[in-house]
């Protein structure tokens, strides 16, 4: 197990999730894949995953488990030990608050309402912002005392992510939209490359400007969005959207979903796919890591046997901190020095100089020497690396590479053997470089919640998880007495239900789309 100096002397302080948990420090969680001959139990985001807390480098013996998509228990409390054996009564409660939580519309009754919509008159076309909602004529009513914005022209439908309000629930699922800048690389990069297919998963803006594109000009290039925003089922027609949930390859609407995604992958004789995915930050690697690998078992069985070598190319975008966890789970993957640039990320905006810099890139199978990176936005190619760099990563004659991973000049140190940021120096008692004033003690000047050192407490990848954990284990505990009293209330209220059905349901429309 490393101690937390030991990793002091790694290439790279990294982010991590599992991999934290043997850093030793207190109050780390780790995620375990649950077996597959005990299936998980499901929460109304599909199979819930297995996890285990671990504190002082300990694993608590109990496991549990939690919903794999919301790391903030007000967005879903599912809570059950491993060992846990629930009553036939409990199960049934939870089987009908599964359906009661499912989307309000299927993914058939969307697509009906939208091609309604598009036949309505322009000056019939309304959305309201406080639903997130379109509005048929005979929503209306309902909407009266609500913001309604009217006049909603086709160009307009077609960026539905300018439309919609970026989801801000910090935890569970923020949303990162690209600048226009980087979404625009992002497209003509995929087009350069010879794709004429991407699946993008958690992508919506770069969804809607590859489509935007294909309309403008001969490249064609097809697009499939698969996403948990259960909003966007409202702008597409059911071959380019899946409501979808990537921590554990479900589609919530079942077979159909499924085969949409299945024909996108395999089909279309010869056409070049690729995967672009940018999960959540707070995200775990690792259910990522085993959903995109399901993604590349189904490209795989459409490709021919004498294809069997290649891989899906796939670009996954996130932090450079994450970079050996994913290598990890994809040795093939290089991280590219391209700064992913958002719109609405005060922290990952673009910047030339220090800390604003965006710490996001991009991951990919295909090999750099093919990704010309924009001169114009400070890049250049090394002809040693084979590929294209930041302008300030130099090329270390020592290390034989570019070694700067955040954008900033990096120094060798001839101590540690290898390059280090420019803000850290080496240390005789710790035997490595780091932070001018850190404490040689140990893990005081890194991350207060992971110990990692190239982030704070305010931008940890693993905080949600941590207080989600804990708190649910506290909340499981205070539960214990009147979870009886909470089952009955459930059940009767789920009686009342069928009064005025029509009602109900655009009520839960309204709901589902708010929240
Ligand atoms: N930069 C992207 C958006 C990234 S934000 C763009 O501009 O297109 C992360 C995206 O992942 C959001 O669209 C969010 O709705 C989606 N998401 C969050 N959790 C998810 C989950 N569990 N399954 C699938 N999609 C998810
Ligand atoms: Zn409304
Ligand atoms: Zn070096
Ligand atoms: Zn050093
Ligand atoms: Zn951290």
């Amino acid at each position: 197990m490393a101690t937390h100096r030991d990793s002091l002397g790694t290439a790279e302080a990294e982010g991590s999730d599992s991999g934290v948990g043997s850093a030793g420090s207190a109050g780390m969680e780790v995620v375990l894949l649950s077996d597959p001959a005990t299936p998980a139990p499901l929460c109304p985001h599909g199979p819930t995953l297995l996890f285990v807390k671990v504190s002082h480098g300990k694993e608590e013996t109990r496991r549990f488990y939690a919903c794999s998509a919301c790391r903030d228990r007000k967005d879903c409390d599912f809570f059950q030990w491993e060992d846990e054996k629930l009553s036939g009564a409990r199960l049934a409660a939870r089987e009908a608050r599964n359906r009661r939580c499912q989307p309000p519309l299927s993914r058939t009754q969307c697509v009906e309402r939208y091609l309604k919509f598009i036949k309505l008159p322009l000056s019939q076309r309304r959305f309201c912002r406080r639903c997130q909602q379109l509005l048929l004529p005979g929503d209306w009513e309902e909407h009266q005392e609500h913001q309604v914005v009217g006049d909603i022209s086709i160009t307009q439908l077609k960026r539905p992510s300018r439309l919609l309000s970026p989801l801000e629930n910090k935890k569970t699922n923020a949303q990162y939209l690209f600048a226009d800048r980087s979404c625009q690389f992002l497209v003509d990069l995929l087009s350069a490359l010879g794709f004429r297919r991407v699946l993008c998963v958690g992508t919506p803006r770069l969804h809607e400007l590859i489509r935007l594109k294909a309309s403008g000009d001969k490249s064609n290039i097809k697009s499939l969005l698969l996403d948990i925003d259960y909003r966007y089922s409202q702008f597409y027609m059911e071959d380019s959207f899946c409501h979808y949930n990537m921590f554990n390859h479900h589609f919530f609407d079942g077979e159909a979903a499924l085969e949409v995604c299945r024909t996108f992958l395999q089909g279309g004789e010869g056409e070049a796919v690729i995967m672009v995915a940018d999960p959540p930050f707070g995200g775990l690697v690792e259910p990522l890591a085993v959903t995109f690998k399901k993604i590349i078992a189904m490209w795989k069985k459409g490709q021919s046997q004498d294809n069997s070598h290649e891989e899906l190319p796939i670009f996954w975008i996130f932090p450079y901190f994450f970079e050996s966890r994913i290598c990890q789970f994809f040795p093939s993957f290089r991280m590219l020095d391209y700064q992913v640039d958002y719109d609405n990320h005060a922290l990952y905006k673009h910047g030339k100089t220090g800390r604003k810099q965006s710490p996001v890139r991009i991951f990919t199978n295909i090999p750099p020497s093919k990704i010309a990176l924009p001169a114009e936005e400070g890049y250049r190619f090394c002809p040693l690396c084979q590929r294209y760099v930041s302008l300030e990563n130099q090329h270390c004659e020592h290390c034989g590479s570019c070694t700067s991973k955040d954008g900033r000049k990096w120094n060798h140190c001839f101590l540690c053997k290898k390059c280090v940021k420019p803000s850290w120096i080496h240390c005789s008692t710790c035997n490595c470089c780091a932070l001018p004033d850190h404490s040689c003690e140990g893990p005081k000047d890194g991350c207060f919640v992971c110990g990692e050192l190239d982030h704070k407490r305010s931008t940890c990848p693993n905080i949600s998880l941590s207080k989600k954990v804990i708190s649910a284990v506290r909340k499981q505990k205070q539960r214990k007495s009147n979870k009886m009293k909470v089952e009955t209330a459930t059940g009767q209220s789920m009686n009342h239900a069928s009064a005025t059905k029509k009602k109900k349901r655009r009520e839960r429309v309204h709901q589902y789309l708010c929240s």
